[in-house]
């Protein structure tokens, strides 16, 4: 028997040791990692240069409370704003950060209601959940938030109508993960944007899974030529160590004083010591041009097979969506993939989503590349 909630369907085998893209079992066995942890160990696994801060940070001190000065908050703060106008939260999570922007964005504004997209994830505790418009995900857990409105993604004319000045915020994905890796068009988030500025509503940016050099740049919103009010992120911000952080236009930031919101850990010296590092590697001209590089070649690749379990190939940078026939086919893919030693992951019911390191090599891709046309093909 098992001393653990059945709540993840979990593989019998057991990841003990990793080393760049590469991770292995209980018996040796060897796997290239396209999973990154969801989207976590984004530069990797066993990073040395990581591995060294956290060490320097671990001799000095692990933790104070959010009562002191924060040398590495500051720091870690004023890289994410990356030379625009945004004030920092720290948290733990991903729907930690969102439930902070919502809070936020409510407090800021004095309104209530919030608007999101259906096929949305924005996380598991009741805020997020509530903004979260899938079904499934908070079916059984009794009310959500009031005054939470759901809109057909990447679609305009209903919203048009709905957003008035009743709205607090908007909360969006640039790129759906969870549900499939639907990406927005362009067009559409920047009429998003411009009827949130008209009617005073926020606008908040989901980035947990898109960030940190994922799609390309730090936050994908740069490629929208859009500024949001509101960013979440989390996932790869510590590439591996729990780490969550709100971003707001520093005019907002004085609806927050002391006593508004808080967290016990967040901010915690060992996360924050390797963040900090993380957000100067993943924006080195080494790895971005990597991930343009390794991008390409993927998109490429994908595009050569010939199969008919292919539907579509969707994506960004290095978080890619292939889109195949059912579920069925999805999980025997995977299930080959695997015994191939490759590392996949879900999204949606029938989306094989990859999102390697952004440290992959070319070698590494055409591995890849390889295995998942023999598996599509055969
Ligand atoms: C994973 C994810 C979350 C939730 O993050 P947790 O750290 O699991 O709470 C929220 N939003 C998006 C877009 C995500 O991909």
């Amino acid at each position: 028997m098992s001393w653990l909630f059945p709540n993840y369907s979990r593989k019998d085998f057991e990841i003990i040791k990793g080393n760049g893209c590469k991770v292995y079992d209980q018996n040796n066995q060897e796997y290239l990692d396209l999973t990154s942890g969801i989207g976590v160990t984004n530069l990797g696994h066993n990073h040395p240069e990581l591995k060294k801060a956290l060490l320097q940070q671990i001799n000095n001190i692990w933790h104070m409370p959010n009562l002191y000065h924060s040398e590495i908050q500051e720091q870690v703060a004023c890289k994410l704003a990356n030379q625009k106008d945004y004030v920092a939260f720290f948290c733990n999570s991903g729907t930690e950060a969102n439930e902070a922007a919502i809070k936020l964005a409510k407090k800021a504004t004095g309104r209530n209601k919030i608007i999101s997209f259906w096929q949305s994830f924005h996380g598991r505790t009741f805020g997020s959940m509530s903004v979260t418009g899938q079904a499934n995900i908070q079916a059984g857990f009794g009310l959500m938030l009031q005054d939470v409105a759901y809109f057909p993604f990447n679609e305009i004319d209903e919203l048009k109508e709905a957003l008035d000045e009743k709205v607090a915020a908007v909360i969006v994905e640039l790129i759906q993960g969870e549900s499939g890796i639907h990406v927005a068009y362009q067009g559409w988030i920047k009429e998003l944007a411009h009827l949130c500025q008209q009617n005073g509503t926020l606008l908040i940016v989901d980035e947990v899974q898109t960030g940190i050099g994922r799609c390309g740049s730090l936050f994908v919103y740069e490629q929208y030529g859009i500024t949001p009010d509101i960013i979440t992120s989390a996932k790869a911000l510590a590439n591996g160590l729990p780490v969550g952080a709100m971003l707001a236009n520093k005019k907002y930031a004085n609806a927050f004083s002391p006593g508004s919101h808080g967290s016990t850990f967040g901010g915690n010296k060992l996360a924050l010591s390797v963040a900090n590092q993380v957000l100067d590697y993943v924006q080195s001209a080494e790895i971005v041009e990597n991930v343009k590089m390794r991008s390409q070649q993927f998109f490429d690749g994908l595009a050569h097979i010939q199969s008919n379990k292919l539907i579509d190939i969707r994506g960004k940078g290095l978080m890619i969506g292939i889109e195949l026939t059912d579920e069925y086919v999805l999980q025997h893919v995977m299930l080959q993939l695997e015994k191939e030693g490759v590392l996949t992951l879900k999204a949606g019911k029938n989306v094989l989503r990859l999102l390697p390191p952004l440290t992959i090599s070319q070698e590494e891709v055409d591995f890849a590349l390889d295995k998942i046309a023999k598996v599509l093909v055969g």
